[in-house]
């Protein structure tokens, strides 16, 4: 089968070529792959930085793949041959304290595809079959547009409790886990602002802010005169957005971040921090219940993942380029 195999850490060391089709041992699932997403995390395996170090070469990426099950090994339901699926890349050691109580994105002991085994830039994949979701009726690229961005914001939603009676001030609102995070959160009733660096589409109900440095964001949301907002969630990666979002809640705000890819210094005024009561949280992965829950939002429309430029796998290095270079929407490898 054709695969893209990371030979060595560089995008030139990127080899698309013929490896043995791998076959499903216990308790996995063979996956004819459709679509595959482009990640940071994936350049993270190819500059072999942060969690992406973990990757032994040579090794097959994508995170997120969709596509059929073709074949399942022992122990898996034979009648999941031919369901449509997509690829929740966090697998759970299924062992521990969080995985007993089915919090599966808080295990210690997470291994993900694409990083620590091989991933769905090749013509088939084969993972945990719990790890495949049911996605009937989307198209393949809407499906792995949404398996890892929508729970991760689902997640962080759950844990600052958002409901009808916040303010959510959405930071890094631009980008594909921005938009999900704006949607998820008007889905539930809340008032939102979406703010960015970039231009932001907010959706109807929403309010767009566009702040050139994280330092102009309180004084922005102060100005449209919605009082302060109660949640903020960031998906920058950005420590100094993520500490102005803070600086801009209101009593007892509750902020949490997604990511802390870009700059993970955090400065926070700490006599703020605890006069008004505010609370922060780290939210990354899902629980699977939470997959399940973002896919459904995408079936009913709630949530509607934008796709950005497309790729066949043979052009992969270019797909990684174009995100590199911040292609907007989801940057999709058409791999059949
Ligand atoms: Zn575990």
């Amino acid at each position: 089968m054709k695969a893209a195999r990371l030979m060595g850490r560089s995008l030139d060391e990127l080899v698309v070529g013929e490896i043995p089709r791998p076959e499903p041992g216990e308790g996995e699932v063979s996956i004819a792959v459709e679509t595959v997403g482009v990640n940071q995390l994936d350049l993270n395996v190819i500059g072999g930085v942060g969690p992406g170090a973990a990757a032994a070469l040579p090794r097959t990426l994508g995170l997120d793949p969709a596509g059929t099950i073709v074949a399942v090994g022992a122990g898996v339901d034979p009648v999941r041959v031919g369901e449509r699926v997509v690829v929740k890349p966090n697998i759970p050691c299924g062992a521990c304290a969080e995985c007993t109580a089915r919090r599966e994105a808080d295990c210690p002991q997470q291994r993900v595809v694409g990083v620590h085994c091989d991933g769905g830039a090749a013509q088939f994949v084969v993972v945990p079959a719990m790890n495949a979701f049911a996605c009937g009726s989307f198209d393949a690229a809407i499906a792995t547009a949404a398996v890892h961005s929508v729970p991760i914001v689902l997640n962080a939603l759950d844990v600052a409790e958002v409901t009808e009676d916040d303010l959510v001030l959405v930071t890094g609102a631009s980008g594909t886990l921005g938009r999900a995070a704006v949607e998820v959160a008007l889905g539930r009733g809340a008032r939102v602002i979406a703010a960015s660096r970039a231009a932001v589409d907010a959706p109807a109900g929403s309010w767009a802010v566009r702040c050139a440095s994280p330092a102009e964001i309180p004084a922005a949301v102060a100005a449209l005169d919605l009082g302060r907002p109660t949640v903020a969630v960031d998906v920058s990666g950005h420590g100094g957005v993520i500490a102005a979002a803070i600086a801009a809640l209101g009593w007892k705000g509750r902020a949490v971040f997604c990511s802390a890819s870009v700059d993970p210094r955090l400065t926070l005024d700490a006599r703020d921090f605890y006069l008004q009561r505010k609370s922060l949280a780290g939210v990354a992965s899902a629980d699977f219940a939470q997959v399940a829950r973002a896919l459904e939002l995408v079936a009913r429309g709630v949530v509607r993942p934008r796709i950005g430029p497309r790729f066949p796998l043979a052009d992969i290095a270019d797909a990684y380029r174009a995100f590199s270079a911040g292609a907007s929407g989801k940057v999709i490898i058409d791999v059949s």
